[in-house]
């Protein structure tokens, strides 16, 4: 009896405790998550712990409370202030074992997981092996999750790849050249895609749309002879050829110099835009609030028609096909 009443006393006056942490690839967009998740996290009396280093951070058990002086300042930073990390270690049932002992230990039983496919699919693991209450925010600038049509810092890496191709553009068309610009996106062709549909780039090479460069041949060709001085053209890092075998390409069959610019991990950083601020703001916000509502295993997505929890397995290690619509637009 004893025992039930303080039982009841603790699970009244006891904030309840709900962790955070950031897993595979970072993006732009993490640490104004980090900071809602604290701030939002305290207004509904919950206390929050930071798991440092993703997953390898749950097997040692760098796991910390959070307070306001964690997140001051961090909003306009890209990457995240917390570390994430690939750990093959929680690939492994008896570390996935210690990471939960480690959780039951500080008491926390809500874990929100910011992260991609893979960390997705570990979580699942995770799940189904100790029934922990997750909630995982897509978090990858490759835009390849099922069920979503957007992945928290895919913006800020849309406008860092814009930048770039503008400036590239400038010396294009002073020095007359082809460039063949590599975006990153790995199987999923969705940065290279979105580029080109508002660079105005010539050519856009993605994994989910065969090519035949054959067919380019005469018509660039032609706009050459027409005046044309320069090309830009979007590769996507997934197709089967290499961006120089494209360069080579412009150089032997079209007849213009050509460059390679592979933008590689400038994609991924830099000072996160007002959307993913934005984005962040409310993927954590539902994060919170499905957990505080029993929506123990979903994934937050988002659609035109606004924010939803998909069940983690409609969505981890599912592949994601490219939006039709946008596929289209792509002749
Ligand atoms: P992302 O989440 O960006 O797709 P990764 O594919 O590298 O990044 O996955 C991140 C981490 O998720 C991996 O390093 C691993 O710790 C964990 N993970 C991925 N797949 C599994 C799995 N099947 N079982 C357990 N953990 C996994």
């Amino acid at each position: 009896m004893v025992n039930l009443i303080k039982l009841k006393y603790r699970e009244k006056f006891m904030s309840k405790k709900i962790a955070i942490l950031c897993s595979g690839g970072d993006v732009s967009g993490m640490n104004p998550a980090l900071k809602r998740f604290v701030e939002y996290a305290k207004e509904k009396n919950l206390t929050p712990y930071f798991v440092y280093n993703g997953y390898e951070g749950l097997i040692d058990n760098k796991i910390k409370e959070a307070s306001y002086c964690d997140v001051a300042g961090i909003i306009t930073r890209g990457g995240t202030k917390i570390g994430s990390a690939r750990s093959s270690r929680f690939m492994q049932a008896s570390f996935r074992k210690i990471a939960k002992s480690n959780l039951d230990t500080l008491g926390i039983d809500m874990l929100i997981v910011l992260g991609g496919d893979g960390s997705f699919r570990g979580l699942n693991t995770f799940y189904k092996e100790h029934g922990i209450k997750f909630c995982g925010i897509p978090s990858t600038i490759d835009n390849d999750i099922t069920g979503t049509d957007y992945c928290l810092g895919v913006d800020t890496a849309l406008n860092i790849i814009k930048s770039s191709i503008d400036a590239i553009r400038d010396t294009a068309s002073s020095f007359s050249r082809a460039f063949v610009v590599e975006t990153m996106g790995r199987e999923c062709g969705y940065l290279a895609l979105v580029t080109h549909l508002t660079s105005g780039s010539e050519l856009c090479l993605i994994p989910e749309k065969a090519y035949n460069l054959k067919e380019y041949e005469d018509k660039f060709k032609k706009e050459m002879l027409n005046g044309r001085r320069y090309f830009i053209s979007i590769v996507a890092e997934g197709i089967e050829q290499n961006s120089q075998e494209i360069a080579d390409w412009f150089e032997n069959a079209i007849g213009i110099e050509a460059r390679v610019n592979e933008l590689g991990h400038i994609q991924r950083g830099g000072n996160p835009s007002v959307y993913d601020r934005l984005m962040a703001y409310e993927f954590v916000s539902y994060a919170i609030d499905g957990l505080l509502n029993n929506k123990n295993t979903s994934i937050i997505c988002y659609s035109k028609n606004g924010f939803i929890y998909r069940e983690i397995k409609e969505v981890a290690g599912i592949k994601k096909e490219l939006d039709p619509e946008l596929l289209s637009y792509l002749n």
